[in-house]
């Protein structure tokens, strides 16, 4: 375990802190896989040449490892400013939905400004605010201060069989227009599905809903929802 409160004479810009969070979820994401140059450059939409220089400006911080051919990986501080940045990113999530009501669509492209706010009083004081909440809105558990992180056992509705079903928790694709097509098919978290068939010819899945209505979800809206129970 380590501390989230980070010394003020050692700030990570914002770019040092997106390509932190971008390698921690690549190498969460793929475990075993490495985490190469390409790759962060897709992420982050982005040339691979600068990834080579910024990957380069970080091993000489130390926050990672980067040899050719093996990939990048995070060290233990470089781990610690990932998990930190993802904290506030989730904490001002909650507070943007819980506080200001936002809807779960709105909230991602303002908490990418907001998780760069350094200040750990604030953050410790926000977390407080909002009564320590576990999950962000769209079911991504929240970092403890001590870098402590849950890793729910959630059931992806792909490997779902008819007959499973549960309750939504969380959401693989958080883009704005996949939230939004599941409001609008009553698929928010905390919505009752059970599957009641699936089409072999391209398996989507034929749901219940709240246990009233009916509705047909593609594969790839199966493949981006988590249910629990
Ligand atoms: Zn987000």
């Amino acid at each position: 375990m380590f501390t989230l409160v980070t010394d003020p004479s050692a700030l990570p810009s914002y770019t040092e802190e997106n390509y932190l969070k971008a390698i921690y979820k690549l190498s969460e994401a793929e475990p075993g896989v490495e985490v190469s140059t390409n790759r962060i450059a897709e992420v982050l939409q982005t040339r691979a040449a600068s990834v080579t220089d910024m990957l380069r400006r970080l091993g000489e911080k130390e926050l990672l490892h980067y040899q050719r051919y093996r990939g990048v990986s995070l060290t233990h501080e470089g781990r610690r400013l990932a998990l930190l940045t993802i904290r506030k990113h989730r904490l001002w999530e909650v507070f943007l939905v819980q506080k200001l009501g936002f809807n779960w669509d709105e909230v991602h492209e303002v908490a990418e400004e907001m998780e760069h706010l350094q200040s750990p009083l604030l953050i410790r004081r926000l977390d407080e605010f909002l009564d320590f909440p576990q999950f962000d809105p769209h079911g991504d558990p929240i970092p403890a201060e001590d870098g402590a992180i849950l890793r729910p056992r959630h059931r992806l509705v792909a490997d779902l069989q008819p007959g499973d079903g549960g309750t939504v928790v969380a959401v693989k694709n958080t883009s704005a227009p996949f939230l939004q097509y599941l409001d609008k098919v009553g698929l928010s978290l905390g919505a009752q599905l059970e599957v009641l068939d699936k089409v072999s010819f391209d398996n989507s899945l034929e749901i219940k809903v709240n246990n009233n209505g009916t509705a047909l979800i593609s594969a790839e809206v199966s493949r981006n929802l988590f249910v629990a129970g």
